[in-house]
């Protein structure tokens, strides 16, 4: 059992708080993505659990054991960094044996380990190379297999793959994927990027300045924001956000010629305003000419970027901005004014003030009473 528990963890660097109020359950075998901002403490989280850092609040548990005022060699852990940290005058197999070789393990128990986690990574062919002599793939397969080596109980990885490019860090990410079906070790990855998060967690831990905003598999976050901040920084583009006003049963943004009635379930909420969250692919362009519709409002086109599989629209209406997700075949030109329809159903509203969500779609259910109060 490698079950990863953070209890009210916090921790200051003199005056400065960094974390504050963690708490975190990582079950046995699962795979647990940190994502958010540069600075929100998702590195300092993973150095807390390696005990690499020490917690200045609170308590950390790993495989039901306290592990809080323990070293990291007594942790049960291993660690994969950006940085692969590999030894450049060691061949890659002395690499993978340092820590084997450290532990006096004996040499024959050290050649069959190596040879497991090589053929598992596909890297035996570079046994006898130096790491410069490896491309930047390669290296980081070798970093996994030095961590693996150490059959730990939880894998910490933070951002172990920001430095490949594009078509190889998805490649990576498929062989971590498997890597973890296979091998079911506890794993915390952090990550700054969300569409990694999305693809590789069974859930998603979303934090911001030292803080967890929401805890949930991927979808939920994605379709369930708690708040404008999770809404806004999963997803890309990102959700768009409109400043409505709420009166007469009804939602209305002042430049965008729209007026939204206020879904049966909103009715007795206060007049006041909020913001309108809606995701690029929940705005659709009307064809040419087609007059007033339903939730529907007039944008200028400014920007036409067709990705081949899909078309993204940057809209202008006086000050606000938006972006809608079209077909791949959209042929509208920038400088266009168009009618653009909102999905309502998938639409989401956040207090202006505090950034919480009223409802998680205007098409679920809510208790009016409930909700923040708006003024
Ligand atoms: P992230 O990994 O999410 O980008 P970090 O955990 O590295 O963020 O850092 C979180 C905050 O803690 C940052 O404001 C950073 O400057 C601060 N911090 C990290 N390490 C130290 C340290 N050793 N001393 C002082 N402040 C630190
Ligand atoms: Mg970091």
């Amino acid at each position: 059992m490698a079950e990863v528990i953070l209890e009210n963890v916090g921790k200051s660097f003199g005056a400065h708080s960094v974390l504050s109020g963690m708490n975190l359950t990582v079950k046995d075998g699962e795979f647990v993505v940190l994502v958010g901002p540069s600075g929100c403490g998702k590195s300092t989280t993973l150095q807390l659990i390696a005990g690499l850092e020490m917690a200045t609040e609170g308590v950390i548990r790993i495989g039901g054991k306290d592990v809080t005022d323990l070293p990291p060699k007594a942790r049960n852990i291993a660690m994969v960094f950006q940085s692969y940290a590999l030894f450049p005058h060691m061949t890659v197999r002395d690499n993978i044996a340092f820590g084997p070789r450290l532990r006096h393990e004996g040499k024959d128990k050290i050649d069959s380990e190596i040879r497991n986690v090589a053929d598992m990574l596909q890297i035996e062919q570079y046994l006898d190379r130096k790491p410069k002599a490896l491309s930047g793939g390669q290296r980081q397969r070798v970093a996994l297999a030095r961590a693996l080596v150490r059959r730990p109980g939880v894998f910490l990885m933070d951002e172990p793959l920001s430095n490949l490019d594009a078509k190889l860090r998805i490649e990576a990410r498929s062989f971590l994927a498997k890597m973890h079906k296979d091998l079911g070790i506890t794993t915390i990855y952090v990550t700054h990027d969300q569409s990694e998060a999305m693809t590789m967690g069974s859930r998603i831990v979303v934090m911001s300045n030292g803080r967890i905003e929401q805890s949930a598999p991927p979808l939920q976050i994605y379709n369930h924001p708690v708040n404008r901040f999770v809404a806004d920084f999963i997803g890309s583009p990102a959700m768009n956000f409109f400043p409505v006003k709420v009166a007469d049963g009804h939602l209305a943004c002042e430049r965008i010629a729209f007026d939204i009635s206020l879904p049966d379930q909103l009715r007795g909420i206060d007049e006041g305003e909020l913001a309108l969250g809606v995701r690029p692919e929940h705005i659709h362009i009307l064809p040419k000419g087609v007059a007033d519709r339903e939730n529907s409002a007039t944008f200028r086109v400014d920007v036409v970027q067709h990705l081949g599989h899909e078309t993204l629209l940057d809209l202008r209406a006086g000050e606000h901005h938006g972006i809608c997700r079209a077909g791949a075949e959209e042929q509208v030109v920038p400088g266009e004014t168009r009618q653009f329809e909102f999905d309502i159903e998938h639409a989401h509203l956040f207090d202006m003030t505090s950034g919480m969500r009223l409802t998680a779609q205007l098409s679920e259910p809510v208790d009016v009473h409930s909700t923040p109060k708006l003024g």
